[in-house]
């Protein structure tokens, strides 16, 4: 597998400028396959306002368990985006950081190269 996109551009990125990743924000599921209820208020569904505050619904466990899916999945993103920016890097290894002021894993000063715990 090798990728010409240029480090930090992931196919996230490009997904999200194109609104593929169009998710409802209570959870995040695509919205085409959102399992939120029907607020018995307002009858809106998927908004995070009436979780949230006085009225304050509960999640259901299906809102519970896909939140927790939408966690591996952002994380399985991650994961293929730094497989890419490997790829990239063995590619190009003329093509990593010197420039001191330029923090990232490219970089090949160590005061500026994350450190691989850092998974902020
Ligand atoms: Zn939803
Ligand atoms: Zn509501």
């Amino acid at each position: 597998m090798s990728s010409n996109l240029p480090p930090g551009c992931s196919h996230r990125d490009i997904e999200i400028a194109a609104g593929a990743n169009a998710h409802c924000e209570v959870c995040w599921k695509h919205v085409d396959a959102c399992v939120c209820p029907e607020c018995p208020d307002c009858q809106e569904v998927g908004n995070p306002k009436c979780y949230r505050g006085f009225k304050r619904l509960r999640l259901s466990a299906a809102q519970v368990l896909a939140r927790q899916e939408a966690r591996i999945g952002a994380l399985q993103e991650r994961l293929t985006d730094e497989g890419l920016m490997l790829d990239w890097m063995a590619a190009h290894p003329d093509r990593l950081d010197d420039d001191t002021k330029h923090k990232g894993p490219l970089s090949v000063w160590l005061d500026n190269n994350p450190e691989p715990s850092d998974m902020a």
